[in-house]
């Protein structure tokens, strides 16, 4: 038997048993790439990709397809060729090799609340961080850490009930990722600035699938 061929055949073995049934027979894929060319996204690479991702992968035949691919802006109707709900760093590196090595269209979505679609795609990966949610605080450094699905709400969560809070938006379910880096204009922002301004370090994964941290000492 060709690897390829196996490779087939043990991914549908194994996956069987926990994908939804509606992934259960994944297909190539047709999907664009980054330079707006139809590609073709063997079902091949896809069972290898999801034999290893914690999350969900969520192709047009899933059920639950057509809520996954909803962006807070209805006007963009888009229709993504997979869409990959991350658990962890991990996931997240996996889905940005997969995406680099496919040569695909890629969004990332955070809050999803971009008022002009950039967090979805029509026939690329839309690569969702939203069940990333954790929180901490470092009340001696005044510090708060959140993990890139986090929502306005849940920052403030953490720090309110200490009496501290981080200058950011108005409406609680935006996302703190997105608006850091495209708005982070609130109340508060006259006296402490831009959300952007309070910001100190940021883990961020890079094309090549890396993880950096980006600071004022570390990759300014
Ligand atoms: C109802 C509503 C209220 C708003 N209120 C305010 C407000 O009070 N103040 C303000 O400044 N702005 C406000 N905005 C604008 C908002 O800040 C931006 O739309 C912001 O980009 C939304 O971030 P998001 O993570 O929710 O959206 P997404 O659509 O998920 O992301 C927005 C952009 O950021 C990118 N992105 C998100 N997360 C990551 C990540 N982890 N890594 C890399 N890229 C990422 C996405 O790819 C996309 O390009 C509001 C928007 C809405 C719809």
């Amino acid at each position: 038997m060709k690897r390829r061929e196996f490779i087939k055949n043990a991914g549908i073995l194994s996956l069987a048993s926990y994908m939804p049934k509606s992934n259960a027979s994944i297909q190539d894929i047709v999907a664009l790439s980054l330079d707006g060319d139809e590609i073709i996204l063997d079902s091949v690479d896809i069972l290898d990709f999801m034999s290893s991702f914690q999350g969900s992968v969520i192709t047009k035949e899933h059920y639950d397809y057509d809520t996954a691919r909803l962006v807070w802006n209805g006007v963009w109707d888009k229709q993504p060729a997979l869409i990959v709900y991350c658990e962890s760093v991990a996931d997240i590196q996996q889905a940005i090799n997969f995406s680099r090595e496919q040569n695909l269209l890629t969004a990332v979505r955070g809050g999803g609340h971009s008022i002009s679609g950039k967090s979805t795609c029509d026939g690329g990966i839309i690569i969702d961080l939203s069940r990333m949610r954790k929180t901490s605080v470092d009340l001696q450094r005044k510090i708060v850490t959140v993990e890139p699905g986090c929502t306005l709400y849940d920052l403030d969560s953490k720090t309110l009930p200490y009496g501290y809070v981080v200058p950011a938006g108005v409406v609680s379910h935006t996302g703190v990722a997105g608006l850091t880096l495209g708005g982070g204009i609130g109340s508060l922002m006259r006296m402490f600035g831009l959300t952007i301004d309070n910001l100190r370090s940021v883990d961020i994964i890079t094309a090549d699938g890396v993880m950096r941290k980006a600071s004022a000492d570390e990759n300014p």
